[in-house]
């Protein structure tokens, strides 16, 4: 098993014990197990590279208080720059959904296929419906893949919210701008939007997804991101932020073996907060995104 940071950084600073602070000198050896660390969690190399960078302005100079060793106070600061950087300006808290709008409040899903959206959508509809009793409809506006529509009708039941039918001859606006008037007939409080994904980012998906954006002007525009994409995250998510206003990331199959290193990338060139994370494939598999668990699960 792999020794945590503590562990690592107390192995190569055996010999500093007494430092008062934190040097370039009595850094350089930790700072390599930092970088180590991250690199194994999956955190792109370019955010890498930026994140010791600060790091190493941060701690310089930090002074070795009490029974701290060197090490252990590296940890502490890339603990707390972790936890700040992912956590923004929420106090270690994570953002909230921003849904105090004329109804309906409407979230717009976005993501790769696979991504995680669909069951995203059953799992926030009844996270809305349950803690903040909203009354929730959702819709597909993915006219490729019939079996997408009916997986989220499925979904819907289940969690007990409405569902807006639709069918592959029509086209995403027209889908979507009924949903919008039926929402608004039948006093939905929430309304929210799956869309199609593909297995790569292409440019005719992401005009589709630009104009149903700026003909719905949700409330949210949430991109779904899988951890297990690892390095990959980086391209995925500075295509999506091009593209879109986007409000929040969804970080989903946290339940699976993934170091979590995606959410530092994704956090990093988005600068859009972390608002949920999936952590299953059951519809009550949503929780709100903790910065200080994710750095502790990305520093090992
Ligand atoms: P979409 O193509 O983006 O709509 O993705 P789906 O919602 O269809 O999800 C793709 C696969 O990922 C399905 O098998 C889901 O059950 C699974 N999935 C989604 N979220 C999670 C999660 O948080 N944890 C796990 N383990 N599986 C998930």
């Amino acid at each position: 098993m792999l020794d945590n940071l503590t562990q690592r950084m107390a192995r190569v600073v055996k010999t500093l014990r007494g430092e008062a602070r934190l040097t370039e000198a009595n850094m350089q050896d930790m700072l390599r197990e930092v970088r180590l660390a991250l690199l194994e969690a999956d955190v792109a190399l370019p955010v890498v590279r930026d994140f010791i960078a600060k790091i190493r302005d941060k701690a310089l100079g930090e002074e070795v208080v009490g029974s701290l060793t060197p090490g252990q106070a590296l940890v502490a600061v890339v603990q707390r720059e972790l936890t700040a950087l992912m956590g923004g300006d929420y106090d270690g808290q994570a953002a909230p959904l921003n849904l105090s709008v004329s109804p309906p409040a409407i979230i717009l899903m976005a993501g790769l296929q696979g991504a995680g959206k669909t069951t995203t959508v059953g799992k926030l509809a009844r996270l809305l419906r349950e803690t903040q009793k909203k009354k929730v409809l959702t819709v597909s506006c993915d006219v490729y893949r019939p079996a997408a529509i009916a997986q989220l009708k499925t979904v819907t039941e289940q969690v007990g919210a409405e569902f807006f039918p639709s069918t592959p001859d029509q086209t995403p606006l027209d889908i979507a701008r009924g949903a919008v008037d039926w929402a608004k007939r039948h006093f939905h409080d929430v309304l929210i939007v799956d869309t199609a994904g593909r297995l790569g980012i292409d440019e005719a998906m992401m005009q589709e997804i630009t104009a149903l954006n700026q003909a719905l002007r949700p409330a949210e525009t949430l991109f779904v991101v899988d951890a297990m994409l690892g390095q990959d995250a980086i391209n995925t998510a500075k295509a999506f932020n091009e593209a879109l206003p986007l409000t929040g990331v969804v970080l989903t199959k946290l339940d699976g073996d993934s170091r979590g290193g995606a959410a530092l990338s994704v956090r990093h060139v988005t600068g859009k907060p972390i608002k949920f994370v999936g952590v299953g494939e059951k519809l009550d598999g949503l929780e709100v995104f903790h910065p200080d668990r994710m750095a502790s699960r990305i520093l090992g």
